[in-house]
């Protein structure tokens, strides 16, 4: 292949992953494969200069700027960083930072795995919080922003000043939002700066608001401070959090020490480091030494190199999870992987291992991707001899025996053996977790315990274990005290919410967010199994699938049984709308046209809203009522057009009563 097809074919491949990653969140590659191509583009454009284009991702910063925001114009770009690999390519940093600037001296912080944020502030009062975005146009994230803790609506001084910084998510933050995702059934963040991304280019600031956000700002345009180790201390003392694990290094050799200690450090840190940020401290050199279109030649960002470490591969073994699909296992030689001890990583399913071509027995390289989940990133060719044993996917559940089957259009296998004790002692567990039925203190090793001594086979059998009581008592371990706590906290389950047991069922594809919603359609388990498959398809959110499998499983017999028994069982079968009163307008879609002559716009909203119904701007087929205001618009035409109900305001005052 020639350079220009080479360069065009890495444009393409680099555009494509950046919208990936900083538009959707969603990177499909890992950073330092992005890097290593970049390089290679950035290579080829250097050797053959008549080959670059102005549109080359080497000149460009960042991603497109999403139109579902305001757009913020940077008054001061908003730069990159050059990236070093090795340090190599920071001793040439040095030099060239030398030849201009002889006297400089490098100030060295923690390069934080988020995403920048500008902070505009007026009087002291923050204004403006927008996004990076292409460099000079970002995003305006101010409702977002102003969810997060550590930012100060206020700054301790009533001046005018604009500060860079990053948000963040913590790692603790991401594992648990991972977890909760997981349990709803939801694409899990790749990473805590995806999981940032994504929570801070939200609309509805409540979600932003709950991932426990965080920020350090490193950077002012204050034009008063001379060095940057100032600029971290003066923002620090308006009230506005940085990091203080710092270091200004004389010379490139105390840079080097400094990446050397905190490589170490990284796995301590609450929040994930992607390496370290080396800047000339002295702010008046800065212009000396000038800047690229992309980044400044006074810093550098250097990258720490993905921690992989290689490992054999000993046994594929399978997981029957509470649905009954099956997940290879990769079970390996123990290794350390950034700090933690890791045997086995998932292999998700039949095609990944066949496309990474990981057969029992290889070497392979293991990394934990995001640096949190261990992953199998593949086998090592060289090192492959000839006691490898091809990955032939099981046919049979690895726990019953059962013939597994693979749905069409579906990468998974499934056990469909409704008595297969792994999926039914996971299918428990999950039940009584947290998240689900949230029985405290039937937790997963009771459960097993229970199961293994024949006390608890079914969900209804947890709602009848207080008939064995004085059999309970005497099992070893647990004692009077532990079971009388145990079968009150089952007894008070019972007022659970509905949404809780919708959930506990553990129905394909209904997590707790479509427990939720269902809930809210249809207000009872009566309502739920006698619903059509359209009912439940009509519901924003549930798609065909979810609807095929809601139905499937309320028109099963053993279903149908087991809901019966835990109904006699005293369960609560109704959904509680909490604040919500139920009236004629709950779950309808209303949408207004024209002027009421008794109240606006938003007291409408806010009085459908309190009786669980919504409001929203455009007319659709979803919509269920038209409210007629005077001067109606458009949307009474199209109403009419799809045959929507039409409601006058004398009826809307009448029925909202
Ligand atoms: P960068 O991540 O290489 O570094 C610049 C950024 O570092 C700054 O904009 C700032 O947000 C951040 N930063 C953190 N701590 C800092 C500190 N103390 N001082 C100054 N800045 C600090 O550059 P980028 O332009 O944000 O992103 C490019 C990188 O993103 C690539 O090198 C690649 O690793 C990754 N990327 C990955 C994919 C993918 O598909 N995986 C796609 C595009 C980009």
């Amino acid at each position: 292949m020639d350079a220009l097809d080479r360069i065009n074919e890495l444009k393409d491949i680099l555009n494509k992953a950046s919208i990936a990653y900083y538009v959707n969140d969603k990177p499909f590659m890992e950073d330092y494969e992005y890097d290593k191509l970049m390089n290679e583009l950035i290579k080829l454009e250097s050797e053959n200069p008549e080959l670059k284009t102005l549109d080359s991702p080497t000149n460009k910063i960042g991603g497109e700027v999403l139109s579902k925001f305001k757009k913020v114009t940077h008054e001061v770009k908003m730069a990159s960083l050059s990236d070093a690999f090795s340090y190599d390519e920071l001793v040439d940093f040095d030099r060239k930072v030398k030849e201009v600037a002889p006297g400089a001296t490098y100030l060295c912080e923690l390069k934080i795995d988020g995403l920048s944020v500008s902070l505009k502030y007026e009087k002291g009062i923050l204004v403006l919080a927008s996004t990076r975005g292409n460099g000079l146009v970002g995003e305006d994230i101010t409702h977002n922003v102003k969810t997060i803790k550590s930012v100060p609506l206020r700054l301790t001084e009533d001046i005018d000043i604009e500060v860079r910084g990053e948000i963040f998510m913590p790692k603790k933050s991401f594992i648990k939002l991972n977890l909760e995702r997981e349990e709803n059934e939801e694409e899990l963040f790749a990473n805590c700066r995806n999981a940032a991304a994504g929570s801070v280019r939200q609309l509805d600031s409540k979600i932003a608001a709950k991932r426990n956000l965080d920020t350090f700002l490193y950077y002012t345009l204050d034009s008063s401070v001379k060095t940057q180790e100032e600029a971290l201390l003066s923002m620090k003392k308006l009230g506005l959090k940085t990091n203080s694990l710092y270091k200004h290094a004389k010379n490139i050799k105390e840079v080097i020490d400094y990446i050397e200690d905190m490589a170490i450090l990284r796995d301590r840190l609450e929040y994930d480091i992607d390496g370290i940020v080396i800047k000339v401290n002295e702010i008046e050199l800065h212009d000396i030494i000038g800047e690229t279109v992309k980044y400044p030649k006074w810093a550098i960002a250097y990258k720490f190199p993905p921690e992989e470490v290689r490992t054999k591969l000993i046994d594929i073994k399978y997981q029957v999870g509470r649905t009954g699909v099956i997940t290879p296992v990769a079970i390996f030689k123990p290794v350390f992987v950034q700090g933690s001890l890791i045997s086995k990583a998932t292999l998700h399913n039949e095609d990944y291992v066949k496309e990474k071509d990981i057969h029992i027995n290889d070497t392979v390289i293991i990394h934990k991707a995001g640096d949190v989940i261990p992953e199998v990133v593949g086998p090592v060719l060289d090192e492959r001899k000839n006691d490898i044993i091809e990955f032939k996917m099981i046919d049979k559940c690895p726990c019953c025996g059962e013939s597994l089957v693979r749905l069409e259009g579906e990468a998974d296998y499934y056990c469909v053996n409704p008595n297969c004790k792994e999926k039914l002692v996971n299918g428990l567990i999950h039940f009584a977790s947290k998240p689900a039925y949230d029985i405290d203190s039937l937790g997963e090793k009771v459960v097993k315990d229970l199961y293994e001594l024949g006390y608890i086979t079914d969900i209804p059998s947890i709602f009848r274990l207080g008939i064995n009581y004085s059999e309970l008592i005497k099992i070893p371990g647990y004692g009077e005290k532990s079971i009388d706590k145990l079968l009150e906290s089952i007894e008070e389950s019972k007022k659970n919410n509905l949404d809780r047991l919708l959930f506990g069922l553990g129905i394909r594809h209904v997590g707790s967010k479509v427990s939720k919603l269902i809930c809210k359609k249809f207000l009872s388990m009566d309502n739920i199994m006698n619903a059509k498959y359209e009912d439940i398809s009509s519901i924003p959110d549930c798609g065909d699938a979810i609807a095929k499998s809601v139905y499937d499983y309320m028109h099963n017999e053993y279903n149908i049984k087991l809901i019966e028994s835990l109904k006699e069982l005293g369960l609560n079968m109704e959904y509680n709308m909490g604040d919500i009163k139920v009236n004629y307008f709950t779950n309808k879609k209303c949408v207004l046209t024209g002027t009421l002559s008794s109240m606006g716009r938003s007291e409408a909203k806010a009085l459908i809203e309190s009786f669980g119904g919504s409001l929203s701007d455009s007319v659709s087929k979803k919509t269920d009522i038209l409210i007629l205001g005077e001067n109606p618009g458009s949307k009474y035409d199209k109403a009419k057009q799809l045959g929507i109900y039409i409601m006058e305001e004398p009826e809307f005052l009448e029925k909202i009563k």
